[in-house]
């Protein structure tokens, strides 16, 4: 084959058996179009020496390429981390209830910004809402799109141009460009560092609130790092006590906040969002897709007559949260309010699923496959919550000559398998395998450790 007028026409290849199965999976233009594709590249190749492919393996490019350029980039994973809000895997599954709700809103038409009582024009405001303030009795509350614009809202509207005071020691970087500081700045807002990287004293705010002329005091939880040894901060309760003589408001950024105490699961204690609440923080804000359990948000509580401001500031428009994540927070939401959170929100499902349960589905998976030795480890919270702690968890290990290629292979399931090397062993952790993802974990991890 190496004259270029053995190339078949596109016409020709419009007729084969196998472009017809591809039209009808791909459409005719875009069948067209691979063909073309592939056609021209081997006029090109064979301009340089290439030989002509036989029609077989013609047909082999033209699917390969119908198939990379229709794979979705975004598609489901099984996550064998044991890394529960693994950022770059979407950080937190929904439940089932926060499924349906984005089902139901997203197929039809919706009382997104509608009164059916009275028949007319409501507010977007009042979904998600009510219940965040039915839940933690704050005065007032605003849904936006993530906690990161929450911040920017906040600092938008309360401290352009004016300086606000933040102790050096809370100057993080989050992760994924997130830092403080730039956002600060970004905002619009005069950043004023007080304390020193490990410690600051409630005089530093003292003598900040009479020595300059502050607007705002922000504190930010590190989220994800530890400062350990030497170190001190005042309690945001007398924090609180000190910026309200001066009748200065302070806004807490939680990161993740949780509504949960956490350390009843043997962690450490993650900030809770009442208890910023109960300190009298005038705006607490907070991810939707951390510890909540819900989908991509930013959630401001506090005092109504500052969440009112928040709500008239032009930006607000530009970050409000679509209908999809406020019928998947309201559904979430719902969850705290029936105190069901524990069972029917997966990431509180895999945060309290016992160490021994663990173990029961680690050893049953080792059974099945019969293979793999059963071990302890660790899985973590991850999502800039709780850093550095830990929970106890069962793993399956699994030996391999090649592991790097296993972990690849792995990851070329469908939905891929994401898993971890430690020791060159890999290692899955049940805790953040879903349950309806496990047969197919175990089919597939069968069907490629056979040969
Ligand atoms: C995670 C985090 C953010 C950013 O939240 P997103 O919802 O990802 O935008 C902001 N501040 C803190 C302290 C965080 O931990």
């Amino acid at each position: 084959m190496n004259d270029l007028r053995l190339l078949p026409s596109v016409d020709q290849l419009l007729q084969t058996p196998s472009i017809l199965d591809y039209i009808s999976v791909y459409g005719r233009p875009l069948t067209v179009k691979a063909i073309r594709s592939v056609l021209d590249e081997v006029r090109n190749t064979y301009v340089n020496g290439e030989p002509i492919l036989p029609q077989d393996e013609l047909l082999d490019e033209i699917q390969d390429k119908l198939i990379s350029w229709t794979e979705p980039t975004l598609q489901q994973v099984i996550n064998a981390t044991g890394v529960i809000l693994h950022t770059n895997l979407g950080r937190a599954p929904l439940s089932q209830a926060a499924l349906i709700a984005i089902q139901e809103t997203a197929s039809s038409y919706s009382t997104l910004e509608y009164e059916l009582e009275k028949g007319r024009r409501g507010s977007r405001a009042i979904h998600a809402e009510d219940l965040l303030k039915r839940i933690t009795g704050a005065e007032g509350a605003i849904v936006v799109n993530n906690n990161a614009s929450a911040v920017l809202l906040i600092l938008s509207t309360l401290a352009r141009r004016r300086k606000v005071c933040i102790a050096r020691s809370q100057l993080v970087e989050i992760g994924g460009g997130f830092r403080i500081p730039d956002v600060m700045k970004q905002s619009g807002a005069k950043l004023f560092e007080i304390g020193t990287t490990n410690r600051v004293h409630l005089y530093d705010y003292e003598r900040a609130i009479q020595e300059e002329s502050i607007r705002l005091i922000m504190r930010a939880h590190r989220s994800n790092f530890q400062i350990l040894g030497f170190t001190s901060e005042p309690s945001i309760r007398d924090i609180v006590k000190v910026a309200h003589q001066a009748e200065i408001p302070v806004m807490d950024d939680l990161g993740s906040g949780s509504l949960i105490e956490t350390n009843q699961f043997g962690l450490g204690h993650e900030p809770m969002i009442q208890e910023s609440l109960a300190a009298g923080v005038d705006l607490v804000c907070f991810s939707g897709d951390k510890l909540l359990g819900g989908p991509q948000a930013g959630i401001i509580l506090g005092k109504g007559d500052l969440i009112s401001k928040l709500k008239k500031h032009p930006l607000a428009r530009a970050i409000r949260p679509d209908k999809l994540c406020l019928g998947a927070l309201s559904a979430t939401l719902l969850h705290y309010l029936k105190e069901e959170a524990l069972s029917k929100i997966p990431v509180w499902r895999m945060i309290s699923e016992p160490a021994e349960q663990i173990k029961a589905r680690a050893t049953q998976w080792a059974a099945h496959l019969d293979r793999g030795t059963v071990l302890q480890g660790e899985s973590t919270i991850g999502g800039g919550s709780l850093p550095g702690e830990t929970l106890p968890t069962w793993l399956l290990a699994i030996n391999a000559r090649h592991p790097n290629r296993l972990l690849s292979k792995l990851r070329q399931s469908s939905p891929p398998i994401i898993a971890r090397l430690d020791d060159d062993k890999i290692m899955f952790d049940p805790r953040t395998v879903l349950a309806e993802q496990e047969q197919h974990l175990l089919t597939y991890l069968n069907n490629i450790l056979i040969p």
